[in-house]
């Protein structure tokens, strides 16, 4: 079957192997000049199964409002005009505040864990395929505490997560400590943390450029350079895919001609610009920008450096090693598409980066600003965040439609696992994992599932 996938982030490019694999034929379309330039670029590196529980909980509103006028919070709600793009994130912020009790996050979590799990198999099935190397670490996650009344809350999050089969434990600081050396010097502010084996950590930008290229080997066409402009409709069905060539890919025109492709299934697989585009042939979808910030700095001091990779619980960010360097990143600011690293609230969470590592691993790396001589990489991403982080992964009302987007903090962590699911529903397989599919009425392992 020919199917054109729109996005070439962790999720799209992950879509294209598992239908290749498939028999498939698969042609990919992006904007950029290359896969992985956009959210899946410089994320935290997690595979974090264990660690995948939502932002809305009970406790999330309340801190929202207390942090709302911090520049550096971990979760900043930027309200704009309740008009035109600015009511989405009304209807957004609205539709998570439902999600924030504790049955629907223990709802989410139980989805969340079957996807990270099923997730987690599909990422090794690939590795072991292709043998792509992304300074992929097998050495777990730990999360530390440096407020007690925090971690008096940690046993009942890794009780709930033992009750859906993820063997996540809580350690003291001196277990935390043999564990990770390296947060020695940092040990007398930790009062305990709790510590996951199976997770990992590896670079998503890599991974996915690497997997791009296996994917082009096997007989993938990608049209890079190329805006997805809009779809043409033909009753209840797609009749083709409007695209056009940006200025750079055609020698600079502006004018360049508008194509029309065609396949029996289209994927959208565009991240946070995925709801948009839905937009136009009526699907509405809530997946809402949510901004973060990463930071890589050069190690100074590889020796002293993490390998296990981190979850900070104070500023909410997470550590991971890559190779030598150490990637930090963090924070969630819902407020639109705005990408920009100039502002001064950008500079503030930036700076906060920058400093907490100072203070956790000081000397390891180098976190000068540029001001001072260095030179730090920052970036921002746009995480596509739904009100449950649950992704949509199906099928859309409109024929030959499907969607795999919506995977929030979470999208290198399940994006093997929703590429491969995505694929056997377009091929009419049933994936075996008790997941709620977008358009499909069954959710129970091996059972058929019915279009809705
Ligand atoms: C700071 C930060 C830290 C994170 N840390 C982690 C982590 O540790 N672990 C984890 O599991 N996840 C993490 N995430 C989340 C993860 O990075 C995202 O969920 C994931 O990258 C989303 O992948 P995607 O393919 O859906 O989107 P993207 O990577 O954004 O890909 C979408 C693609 O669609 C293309 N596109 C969009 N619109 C159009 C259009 N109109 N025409 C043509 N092309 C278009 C874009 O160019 C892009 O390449 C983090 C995210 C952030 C921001």
């Amino acid at each position: 079957m020919k199917v054109v996938v729109l996005g070439a982030g962790i999720i799209g490019v992950s879509t294209a192997w598992h239908l290749l694999e498939r028999g498939h034929d698969v042609t990919v379309v992006d904007r950029q000049l290359d896969a992985a330039l956009e959210t899946s670029f410089a994320n935290a590196a997690q595979i974090s199964v264990s660690y995948c529980e939502p932002w809305a909980n009970r406790d999330a509103p309340w801190k929202a409002l207390k942090w709302m006028f911090r520049d550096d919070a971990p979760l900043l709600f930027r309200p704009q005009l309740p008009f035109g793009e600015g009511w989405q994130q009304w209807r957004w912020g609205l539709q998570f505040l439902g999600q924030c009790n504790d049955r629907a996050f223990e709802r989410n979590v139980q989805q969340l864990v079957a996807l990270g799990a099923y997730s987690h198999s599909a990422l090794k099935e690939v590795v072991g395929a292709t043998g792509i190397e992304y300074h992929r670490l097998e050495r777990g996650i730990a999360h530390y505490y440096t407020e007690q009344k925090s971690f008096d809350t940690a046993a009942d999050a890794a009780a709930l997560m033992r009750k859906y089969g993820v063997e996540r434990r809580v350690v003291s600081t001196a277990e935390l400590l043999a564990i990770e050396p390296a947060l020695r010097a940092f040990g007398p502010q930790i009062v305990g943390g709790t510590y996951t084996a199976s997770d990992e950590s590896g670079d998503a930008h890599v991974f996915t450029q690497a997997l791009a290229g296996r994917c082009a080997e096997r007989g993938a066409q990608f049209l890079y350079g190329h805006d997805v402009e809009g779809f043409e409709k033909s009753g209840d069905a797609i009749e083709s895919i409007a695209v056009r060539a940006r200025p750079s890919m055609a020698g600079g025109l502006n004018d360049a001609k508008l194509r029309h492709l065609k396949a029996a299934a289209v994927v959208v697989a565009c991240g946070s610009y995925s709801a948009p585009l839905l937009r136009t042939v009526g699907v509405d979808l809530p997946i809402y920008p949510g901004k973060g910030y990463s930071a890589t700095f050069k190690l100074l001091k590889p020796d002293a450096a993490p390998y296990v990779s981190m979850i900070d619980d104070q500023v909410k960010c997470a550590l991971s090693r890559l190779g030598d360097h150490l990637r930090v990143a963090g924070t969630i600011e819902v407020g639109g598409y705005d990408l920009s690293l100039d502002t001064p609230l950008a500079k503030a969470r930036c700076r906060m980066l920058a400093r907490r590592i100072e203070e956790v691993l000081p000397g390891v790396c180098d976190t000068r600003l540029e001001e001072d001589g260095g030179t730090p990489n920052f970036w921002t991403g746009l995480r596509p965040a739904t009100p449950t982080n649950i992704p949509y992964i199906g099928q859309t009302p409109v024929r030959g439609l499907w969607v795999n987007a919506g995977h929030g903090t979470l999208g290198w962590t399940h994006g093997a696992g929703s590429g491969k699911a995505l694929a056997e529903l377009i091929s009419g397989e049933v994936p075996n994992m008790a997941f709620g599919f977008y358009g499909f009425a069954h959710r129970a392992p091996g059972r058929r599932l019915s279009p809705i």
